[in-house]
């Protein structure tokens, strides 16, 4: 699963070729909205008010967040995949370039957010949800593997070899074959 720029989320394999992807159209307008009434309240010293709105945000987020998990088990299931491979949050710094400055804080909790929701209905469902590292998952090519930079131009991924693909696409597939960070430990030692 990839946190992507245009999807909220993009869930694929590269083994079955398919994939699912959450467009961040409907969740970007309210965002939007909120970061708007946030600056407004902030800037009249509304705590009150402040603390409102974020907790309705926080409600909203919370439940695509949990039809998103849900489609992404299912999808899973589909796929007959017993493992589900995120990105490690922790491990990535790029990731700050996609979050506005100022809206990093509620970002990076929606982000958590998914990611335990996800890991609770995954293993309802007996699927084990592991982590890997980012690494510049968004350069490499797929079909390839080659790692270059200006493939990715905007949304789209475009290789010399011949393939192109959705990036956020091209990133949930290039995380579905990469190792977890468990699997490199164990082969380090
Ligand atoms: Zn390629």
């Amino acid at each position: 699963m990839d946190r992507g720029l245009k999807y909220i989320a993009v869930a694929g394999d590269k083994e079955t070729g398919k994939y699912i992807h959450f467009s961040g159209k409907h969740i970007g307008h309210i965002r939007r909205k909120y970061y708007r009434l946030r600056r407004i309240f902030m800037k009249n010293k509304n705590m009150k008010a402040l603390k409102r709105l974020e907790n309705k945000e926080q409600r909203i987020i919370q439940y695509w967040n949990h039809v998103i998990s849900k489609e992404i088990v299912r999808f899973a299931q589909k796929q007959g995949a017993s493992i589900i491979k995120i990105e490690d949050l922790k491990s990535i710094r790029s990731m700050k370039k996609i979050w506005k400055r100022s809206d990093r804080n509620i970002n990076s909790w929606a982000f958590f957010d998914l990611e335990e929701k996800l890991t609770y209905k995954a293993q309802l469902a007996e699927l084990e949800v592991v982590k890997v590292n980012p690494f510049k998952t968004s350069q490499e090519c797929s079909n390839c593997g080659n790692v270059v930079k200006k493939n990715r131009r905007g949304s789209l991924y475009t290789c010399s070899c011949g393939y192109k693909k959705d990036a956020d696409v091209n990133a949930s597939f290039v995380i579905s074959t990469r190792p977890s960070n468990e699997e490199k430990a164990i082969t380090a030692t």
